[in-house]
């Protein structure tokens, strides 16, 4: 499996390209917006892609979705169906953040824990991890040891959780419940910011660090 981040947007958020090395089929995570950008790095690493994938519903994760399902012709899965309020209101986030094209989409498959999704030979596992949003979903790849954790966790620091939907609790709740089992040595891509290990999160990460919870 192979990956290149992406950024778009005025957020710079991590759009995510990842596809299987022997058929070069992929898939695009989080094509937030500047589609034209998104549709030259999928041209100049010749990968075929045949599936959108949406952690959340958030405008600078999911505000070019429904242009690039349509340019490409591709299915959308994800996020999980609890986003669909983020999702239908799209285009009403968008025109308050200056992003005029965006657009709701429904997904051909809203996303549940312990659902797989797949391009190529590969195949990533889900897990629904709320907080941040209700309906938010991360992609991991156990035997490649790669995560792609949206807005849930950052390097040194964890998702806001004051916009409609979040709850500080969920989100701790999801991030030691739901990202620390897949093991320390993942190396995880966020929705912004730069890539870090579950490992390194659970000593310094100053919400999260396994000693803020020790009894
Ligand atoms: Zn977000
Ligand atoms: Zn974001």
């Amino acid at each position: 499996m192979k990956a290149v981040v992406i950024p778009v947007t005025p957020f710079a958020q991590n759009c995510t390209l990842i596809w299987c090395e022997k058929t070069m089929k992929g898939a695009v995570v989080d094509p937030g917006g500047d589609v034209d950008h998104i549709v030259k790095a999928i041209e100049e690493q010749g990968v075929e892609v045949d599936r959108i994938l949406v952690t959340h519903g958030h405008i600078d994760h999911a505000g070019g979705v429904a242009e690039l399902a349509d340019r490409l012709g591709v299915p959308i899965e994800g996020p999980h169906e609890e986003d669909r309020f983020l999702v239908d209101g799209l285009a009403d986030q968008g025109s308050r953040f200056g992003f005029a094209d965006a657009r709701a989409f429904t997904p051909q498959r809203w996303l549940q824990d312990g659902d797989e999704v797949s391009f190529g030979e590969e195949t990533m596992g889900v897990r629904h991890c709320p907080g941040h949003t209700p309906g938010h979903v991360i992609f991991f790849d156990a035997a490649a040891k790669v995560a792609l954790v949206g807005d849930v966790l950052f390097q040194g620091s964890i998702g806001r959780t004051d916009l409609p939907g979040g709850d500080h609790d969920t989100l701790l709740r999801s991030i030691r419940e739901q990202l620390w089992p897949l093991g320390d040595d993942i190396t995880f891509v966020s929705g912004h910011g730069p890539l870090s290990t579950f490992g390194q999160e659970r000593q310094s990460n100053p919400f999260v660090a396994d000693r803020l919870f020790a009894s």
